[in-house]
Order: structure tokens, then sequence, then C-alpha cells
């Protein structure tokens, strides 16, 4: 079956729909997700976003504070774009109906880890995210411009005379679908599932990213993959997040004797940038034997004046199906992969190094959290680039129109299904290189390890490649093959950061090194791993 839209856009979450939002003023938008629509990292958003509403000394402030945690890679015009815009795109966020929590009327507002101020507002307590996307997408479904989607995978994109005019959807029956657009946007999220601890959901397996390299995009970045701190640590339980506003409300971080550890670490304690906690938090588990760590928990029960299960339902409600509580007990915590740095390279506007694609939000790379994100600012990045990337199509779209309808191509027959044997070697590939990838590329990195590691990934991409060519199919063989390829850029790109900066820690290069300052490695398939400045090519 074919299609032709105006502005074609791959993902549901907080950057797809707040695009949609904008293009839908020009022309037909078909937005689409891998699963039901709300399925995506910004539904589980939990602690808030960051805004700074307060007049430009507290934009100035926001600026400092994302710079800051950046560790030295952030590229300012990008941070600028991100506080300065911001207050508007979160005023049109609640003119469309998002409720953020408040009190006597005001907005209320906490901290989290490396802000020096509360500026983050909160929905529901810890379900801003969902919130978010119930507005975006309540306001996204009232215009009848706008077509969703839903159960619908992205599997390659059409690349005509070197420009992309479009993409290929796999449907969950294996049919293929194309739909020609004037302008594409990339809004597929983030990469969690390369890793086997994760907070992200299944559908954050990085296609966007893969689709990308394909087509022959360049990306950024690809050594930065933030690893939030506290994830509940339960055998057997999904690494459920326990938001940093836990710590932002007082939560204390504790070693198997009750001892508070954060004060060897780092002198903003647990509210220090992510990166040193979660460091803190490994180290700290393995002081006493290396091979035989301790657990580290998360300490409320000292925190008083705030009512925790009020402040915290979601949280609470989860814990409690697990037999904890928050006011009660100690939590056990350990890190997980969270939110990806790295993704397709864009300029302020969203756009590609490719014509006629665009990206915004976790799958984008623009620079703006430089080696490691300063908490809640990725729900803002969305609102924020979304938009601007939306406004981008529209201006450049004129450029494009007419050759979509060029002549018909033939569709190919899309992947078939895997049969039960190669179902079975695809998950056991995507096991393998998560493991992998959590060893190797997590954390703590070094070179040696990160080598095996890197062959590693290597070996597993050729064999999904091999299995690729006769019988894998589906949504699993795609996701895996998109995975393998993403964990290759990643894994070239660490190896060639040598130096520890922000998210990216090597024991074999402990520190920053002068000459990697403001350099960001970019990775093609053709060219592999190159550094350059942003902002000077
Ligand atoms: C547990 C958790 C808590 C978080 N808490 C916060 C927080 O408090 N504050 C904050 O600022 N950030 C937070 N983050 C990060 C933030 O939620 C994300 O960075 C942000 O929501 C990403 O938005 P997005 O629109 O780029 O992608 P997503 O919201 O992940 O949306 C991606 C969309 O792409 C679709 N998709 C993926 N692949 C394909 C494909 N091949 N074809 C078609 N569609 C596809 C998905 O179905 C989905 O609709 C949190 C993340 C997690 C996981």
């Amino acid at each position: 079956m074919k299609r032709a839209v105006d502005f074609l856009v791959l993902g549901a979450g907080i950057a797809g729909l707040r695009a949609a939002l904008t293009l839908a003023k020009s022309g037909t938008v078909m937005v689409v997700a891998k699963e039901a629509g709300q399925e995506s990292n910004t539904h589980y958003a939990q602690g808030g976003i960051a805004v700074a509403m307060g007049g430009d000394e507290d934009v100035a402030l926001h600026l400092e504070d994302t710079l800051m945690a950046g560790d030295g890679l952030v590229f300012s015009p990008a941070a600028v774009a991100l506080v300065e815009d911001g207050p508007l795109r979160v005023d049109e966020l609640m003119e469309w109906g998002a409720r953020f929590d408040r009190e006597d009327g005001e907005l209320m507002r906490t901290r989290e880890g490396a802000h020096s101020l509360p500026r983050i507002l909160h929905a529901f307590g810890d379900a801003t995210g969902a919130e978010i996307g119930r507005a975006l997408r309540a306001e996204a479904l009232r215009h009848e411009r706008i077509e969703m989607v839903e159960w619908r995978m992205a599997r390659s994109l059409m690349v005509r005379d070197g420009r992309v005019v479009g993409a290929d959807l796999l449907d969950h029956d294996g049919g293929t679908h194309r739909v020609l657009a004037r302008a594409t946007l990339l809004a597929t999220g983030g990469a969690g599932q390369i890793y086997s601890e994760t907070t992200n959901p299944a559908v954050a397996t990085g296609d966007g990213i893969a689709l990308a390299l394909e087509a022959g995009a360049e990306v950024a970045d690809m050594e930065f993959y933030q690893f939030h701190p506290t994830a509940l640590n339960l055998p057997g339980v999904p690494r459920f997040l326990l938001s940093e506003a836990l710590r932002g409300e007082g939560a204390e971080l504790v070693n198997e004797a009750g001892e508070r550890f954060m004060e060897r670490y780092h002198p903003m304690l647990e509210l220090a940038p992510r990166d040193v906690v979660a460091r803190a938090i490994v180290r700290e588990s393995r002081s006493a034997d290396e091979t035989n760590p301790q657990t580290i928990y998360l300490d409320m029960r000292r925190v008083r004046g705030v009512n925790l299960r009020e402040r915290f339902p979601g949280i609470s409600a989860f814990l409690a199906r697990h037999g904890l509580s928050l006011a009660e007990d100690r939590i056990p915590v350990s890190p997980a992969a969270h939110y990806f740095m790295g993704g397709v390279r864009t300029d302020l506007h969203g756009r590609t190094t490719l014509s006629g694609l665009y990206a915004a939000g976790e799958v984008a790379a623009t620079g703006v959290h430089g080696a490691n994100r300063l908490a809640s600012n990725s729900l803002l990045e969305g609102l924020v680039f979304g938009a601007r990337a939306a406004e981008a199509m529209v201006a450049d779209a004129p450029l494009c129109s007419g050759k979509v309808d060029g002549k018909d191509e033939s569709v190919g027959q899309g992947f078939v299904e895997a049969n039960d044997g190669a179902s079975v070697r695809i998950a056991d590939c995507v096991e393998r290189l998560r493991r992998c990838m959590w060893r190797s590329f997590g954390l703590l990195r070094e070179g040696a390890g990160m080598r095996r590691g890197a062959d590693e990934v290597a070996a597993i991409a050729g064999e999904l490649e091999s299995m690729r060519a006769v019988e894998t199919g589906g949504r699993a063989g795609n996701e895996a093959v998109g995975m393998a390829r993403v964990a290759r850029a990643m894994a070239a790109s660490a190896l060639a950061r040598e130096e520890s900066r922000g998210a990216h820690f090597r024991s074999d290069f402990p520190t920053k090194r002068v000459e990697f300052a403001r350099v960001h490695t970019v990775f093609t398939e053709s060219v592999g791993v190159r550094f350059t400045s942003f902002g000077e090519e």
C-alpha cells in the first residue's frame, strides 16, 4: 500500500506530538507509533520538566546549570535555545490542557540533582510524562489534519537522489506500507533496551538512529549514555525508576551498614550530577568486596513534612506491589541505562545531514546536553526542539514539494515473521548484545574490555545480518539488526574518546583531557568516527 502525506512523523512521544501540532498548520501529518499511542519514554517520565519561568535571571541560571552538568561539551547555542524557548513552550502546553501540580494556585516546583534551585514542574506527583502525553495527544486528536497510526514500525527510510522522501512501515502482520512525505521527522526516542539494565520501556530500541545510519546520516556523541543512579534493584523485577525527585525531597543513599556515603564522593551529596552519583553507588557497593557487591539503599525514613504517598503516588503504588514503602523501608537501588545524549546529529532546527530528514527529542544529538544531561531537561528538549524541527520542515518543504509523487516503485513483500527457530536465535543475539553492552560500555569502561566488547558486538551484528538475508523478519528481527547497528556506533565512539567526561568514564583515561574539550565524535558507517566542533562546519 502506498500513501502520500505532507509530513511524516515517526514517533508519538513528546517530540513527535509537539512537532505534529505545528506541522498540521501547514499540511497533512501522519504520526506513527510502534505500539499503542502512549507507550514511550515520555509516558514513564516521573520527576518533571525543568523550566525557568521567572525571567532573564532565572533563564541564565538554568543555562548555567545545563552547561555545568554537560561537563564542557554542551553546544551552548543549543542550550540557549532550550532555556530561552522553554517558558513559551510550557505555557503553550498548559493552554492545551496539561495540568501541573499547584499549591494555592501557584505552580509547585521541586529540585533535582545539579539544579541550583527548584525549577521542576510536576504533575499528579510523579506522573508528569503521562499527563503531558495525554494533553498533547488530546490536542493532536482534535486536529483533522493529524492522523495517528499505532502499532506500525518504521523499518527503513526511502532515499531518492540523496533526499529522504518517506519511509516504509511494517505492520504487525508483516505487511509493508510505503508512506511518501515532503519531510520526515525522526522522533523515535531513546535506546535503553540496548543495555541489559534499563529504565526504558520495550519500544526504546534506538530505531531512529539505526534508520538514520542505514540511510547514511551522521550520528554524534554516541559514547554518552546517561545511567540513572536509582532504579529499583529487586531480583526478577524490571528496573523501575525511582525518580531523582525523591532525593530532591530529602532521600539519602546509604550502604548496608546504614551509613550515608555520598560525602566521600561529592560536595553536593545525593544531588550531585547523575554520573557522579551513579558511579559513587557502584564504587560504594564494591568498596568492601569487589566480587561480592553490597546492596545500596535509598532511605526516606527520616524525611519530615512531606506526605510521601501523596507526593509520589505512582512510585508508592509500584513499591507497595513488592511489599515496600518509602516511609518505612530502605529501598534497594542500582544504576540503569536511562537517557541517550547521543543520537542523530542535527542543527538547532532539527535538520540532519540528509535533506528531507529531521530529528528531535531523545533520538537527536543537538549537543544540548553535552556529556551529561541535566535532570528533567529532556521533556523540555522534546517540546523546544520538536517545535523548532517542525518550523524548519515547513520552511524547507517548498524546496521538496512535487518530487515525492515520482515513479511508483514496487514495494517488497516486507519481512515475514521469523519462524520459531529464527525467533529464538534473534532473542539470543539480543540478550548477548544487551549483556555485552552493559559489561563493556556501561558505567565504568576500560580500553581492553571495550575492545573485547566491540569484537563481540561486531560478531553479533554479523550473525544477525546473515540471518536477516534468509529468515529474520517482523519487529523483533528489524529491531535486533538496528540495535546491533547502533551498538557498533556506540562502541566505536567510546573507544575513540580517550578521556573521561560526563557519563563516559574510562578507568584507563580517568581524567578530562583538554584536547577533547568541546570536541564531539561524529560517526557514519562509511567513514567511522571523526572528531569535530559543533557549529564550525
Ligand atoms: C522511566 C523514565 C523516567 C523519566 N523521567 C523524566 C523526567 O522526569 N523528566 C525528563 O525531562 N525526562 C525524563 N525521562 C526522559 C524523557 O522521558 C525522554 O527523554 C523523553 O520523553 C523522550 O521523548 P521523545 O519524544 O524523544 O521519545 P519517546 O517519548 O520515547 O517516544 C518515542 C516514540 O517513537 C515510537 N517509535 C520508536 N521506534 C519506532 C519505529 N521504528 N517506528 C515508529 N515509531 C517508533 C515509539 O512508539 C514512541 O511513540 C524519563 C525517562 C524514563 C524512561
